[in-house]
């Protein structure tokens, strides 16, 4: 735990948040300033600031992320219509919590990427 973060605070239960996933290693709950309709973050339990940090033994991490990304996606409706799974990293990618995080957005057309 980093005792200055604010995800970290969040996974010790002591700042509240509106949880909509759980395991041991990863939680998921929503996005206190909502940017579509459905606007869920998954982060690891672990403090790790962004994928830099993400090292190959992290793969449990990684794959309960995602799992944890596709168990929001059907519980909040927006597995069959999409959904946007994106991880800012830095500053050119406008990061503000450096605790690694995960956007899954959905509910609305969100025009394309790329
Ligand atoms: P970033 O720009 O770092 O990728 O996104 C950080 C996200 O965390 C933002 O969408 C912001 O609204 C969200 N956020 C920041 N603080 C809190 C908080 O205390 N609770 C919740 N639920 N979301 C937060
Ligand atoms: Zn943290």
């Amino acid at each position: 735990m980093s005792t200055d973060c604010i995800f970290c605070k969040i996974v010790a239960g002591q700042i509240p948040a509106n949880k909509v996933y759980e395991d041991d290693l990863v939680l998921a709950f929503h996005d206190i300033q909502p940017q579509a309709p459905v606007h869920v973050l998954v982060i690891p339990k672990k403090h790790l600031a962004s994928v830099n940090d993400l090292h190959v033994n992290d793969s449990a991490v990684l794959s309960h992320i995602f799992t944890a990304v596709q168990q929001v996606a059907q519980s909040t409706g927006i597995a069959e219509s999409g959904y946007r799974t994106v991880a800012n990293t830095g500053k050119d990618a406008g990061q503000v919590v450096h605790h690694l995080h995960f956007h899954v957005m959905g509910g609305k057309s969100l025009g394309h990427l790329g």
